[in-house]
Formats: structure tokens, sequence, C-alpha cells
């Protein structure tokens, strides 16, 4: 009966130390993310065809919110693809409240 006690606890202790080292890892490795990077992601055409020069939608879509890609790189889209990002983007700023230029 005595053994069941001590596989108990060990676990428990056990526990709270794995919950502790994934509470630091996930403080220590924490990457920020643009909360708006998954909306610019829908309104691409998803092909992920890397004609954009960007390793895919989801690169394209990090180089305009850093303003480095113009929409009409992206060779599948047309204009109201163009429309809807420029649109987004003019009405979401980001956290500091600035506005991300729009490179068409
Ligand atoms: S060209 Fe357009 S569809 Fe192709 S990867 Fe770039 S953003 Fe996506």
């Amino acid at each position: 009966m005595e053994g069941i006690y001590i596989v108990l606890i060990l676990a428990v202790v056990l526990s709270i130390v794995i919950a502790l080292i994934l509470s630091f890892a996930s403080e220590a490795f924490y990457v920020y993310e643009d909360p708006r990077l998954q909306d610019i992601i829908n309104l691409l055409p998803l092909a992920n065809c890397g004609q954009c020069g960007n390793p895919g939608c989801k690169g394209m879509a990090e180089s305009i919110l850093s303003e480095e890609s113009k929409l009409t790189s992206c060779k599948p889209g047309n204009q109201e693809m163009r429309d809807a990002i420029k649109e987004y983007l003019e009405s979401h700023p980001n956290e500091d409240g600035e506005f991300t230029k729009v490179k068409m």
C-alpha cells in the first residue's frame, strides 16, 4: 500500500516539475506574431506557388506587413484581392497604432 502513495507523490512532483519547465520554455521561446498575419494570409489566393518570390502565402503576408512586397507580385491574385488587402490594412493598424503602407 505504501508503494502506491510513493508512486502518486512521485507522479504529482513530476507533473509539477514538467509544468514549471513548460511554463519557463513558453516564456523563453515566445515569438511575437502580428495578429493581422492570419487575416492577410486568408485574403491571399493560398496557392503557395512562390511566384511572388516568397516562400508561400505566409511569407508573402509577412512581406506585405513589413512593407517589402508589392501586392501585384502575387500573380494568381486579382484586383479584388489587392483591394481587399489594402482596405483591411487601412482599417487595422499594428499594435503601436501605425498603419502599414500598402505597395500596389
Ligand atoms: S504568388 Fe500569391 S498565391 Fe503564390 S505564394 Fe505568393 S502570395 Fe501565395
